[in-house]
């Protein structure tokens, strides 16, 4: 079978077990069925360290000129790591990097598999989540004042005019705190969100709380109304698909008695706390993918979990380890189906579509990792290492292509 030929993407390796992973899944999965066409970035924590973490802003700046990355997962560097592997510095999380620079969004989706039922019984298709991964609480500044006195907001512009407003006339001790977020990344959250509900064909859902916060969340419910008026609304009509703004608390009752199948848009505190308990109720953090998309169109995809560290460290000792590369694997097809479109090349997006639904068939004929074998509910199910989990997908690949 002659090779399928593609675009250029961006390849950024990463750290300890998905590391080991990754080259499996090149090697068995992926090079001998596409010519693999990628622009390499070595994002391992001694070549971060190497380049001072240059590696980190070239990787992103490569994903603005290419539009598609892929990302293993990485270390990020804490005291540790730091004396671990003899660190200049401790470089900051490389995810982080990245998505400052191409200012974007992550979107979680799990991988659903029959045999492995979400803990909410209406749940049959994904639930998406964006989190809005900038400011509020996550950049506030905090006070303890431990008498009494009066706490207000003043804010000075740069032509010095200034505007103030009381919160509060303390009588005892207590607590306060100061938070902020910015139009510009706003309009990037809501270009992203409105974006990726037409790439993936879903409903868009968004909540906050403005009945309650009536300037500071009515304001981002205002700006995604107006984009969406302005830019998305005949796309949406076209597709058939729908922009749905609620209440936080009317979006968690609607999304426990829903059947999935959409993006739920959230501002950034709910969205950390959402897509724990989306992830959770799904089943397993091995089975969910990322990717983080940009309000101009840039896409890099990668897994939600982290390098795996305790089955590296087993492996290192000369175990065979059951790591499950599910993810690992999605993230790599994200990629090849989004260039895929992009170029309009159709023998690529086959690929991917045909090694996602061999790796989904390899675990509903009972042939999975450990991880998943606790939470398997068909006939019987069988504990493979990673190694002869990735074969047996190769074998059911095969039989497609
Ligand atoms: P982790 O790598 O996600 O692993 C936590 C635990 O979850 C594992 O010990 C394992 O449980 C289970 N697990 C996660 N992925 C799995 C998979 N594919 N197959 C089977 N089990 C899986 O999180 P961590 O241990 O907290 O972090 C390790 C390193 O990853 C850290 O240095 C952190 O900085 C980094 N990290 C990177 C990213 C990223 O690059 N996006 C994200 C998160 C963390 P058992 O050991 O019980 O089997
Ligand atoms: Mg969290």
């Amino acid at each position: 079978m002659e090779k399928i030929k593609m675009g250029k993407i961006v390849e950024m390796d990463g750290d300890e077990m998905t590391r080991i992973i990754w080259k499996m899944i090149k090697d068995e999965l992926l090079e001998p069925y596409v010519e693999l066409n990628t622009e390499y970035y070595d994002l391992g924590l001694p070549h971060r360290d190497e380049t001072n973490d240059r590696v980190s802003i070239d990787a992103a700046e490569a994903t603005k000129k290419y539009r598609v990355a892929v990302k293993c997962a990485t270390i990020t560097p804490n005291a540790q790591r730091v004396e671990e592997y003899g660190l200049k510095e401790m470089w900051k999380s490389p995810n982080g990097t990245i998505r400052a620079i191409l200012d974007g969004t992550v979107f979680r989706t799990p991988v659903l598999v029959s045999g492995i039922k979400p803990t909410v019984r209406t749940w049959e298709k994904p639930i998406t989540i964006a989190r809005h991964a900038y400011g509020d609480v996550y950049k506030a500044t905090e006070f303890r004042p431990t008498k009494p006195g009066k706490a207000e907001l003043v804010f000075t512009s740069c032509d010095g005019e200034e505007e103030r407003a009381t919160i509060y006339d303390f009588e005892c001790g207590g607590v306060l705190q100061g938070m902020y977020n910015k139009d510009t990344s706003i309009h990037s959250f809501a270009h992203s969100c409105f974006q990726y509900a037409i790439d993936t064909k879903q409903d868009l859902w968004f909540s906050t709380k403005d009945t309650i916060s009536k300037k500071y969340d009515q304001t981002f419910k205002l700006i995604f109304q107006d984009i969406y008026d302005k830019s998305y609304k005949e796309k949406f009509e076209e597709l058939g698909i729908t922009y749905f703004y609620t209440l936080i608390d009317d979006a968690v009752a609607r999304v426990i008695r829903s059947k999935g199948g959409y993006i739920w848009a959230c501002k950034n505190y709910d969205g950390d706390v959402m897509s724990d308990m989306v992830s959770t109720a799904f089943g397993s953090l091995a089975m969910m993918t990322s990717v983080l998309v940009s309000p101009d169109g840039n896409y890099e995809y990668e897994a939600a979990h982290g390098t795996v560290t305790r089955h590296y460290y087993r492996y290192l000792e000369g175990e065979k380890t059951s790591t499950n590369p599910i993810a690992t694997i999605f993230a790599w097809t994200g990629a090849l189906r989004k260039r895929g479109e992009i170029d309009g090349n159709e023998a690529l997006i086959g690929f991917a579509d045909k090694l996602e639904k061999a790796s989904l068939d390899t675990i509903e004929s009972g042939k999975m990792t450990k991880d998943l074998v606790g939470l398997w509910e068909g006939s019987e199910a069988t504990a493979l290492t990673t190694e002869e989990f990735i074969l047996a997908i190769k074998a059911e690949l095969e039989k497609s292509l």
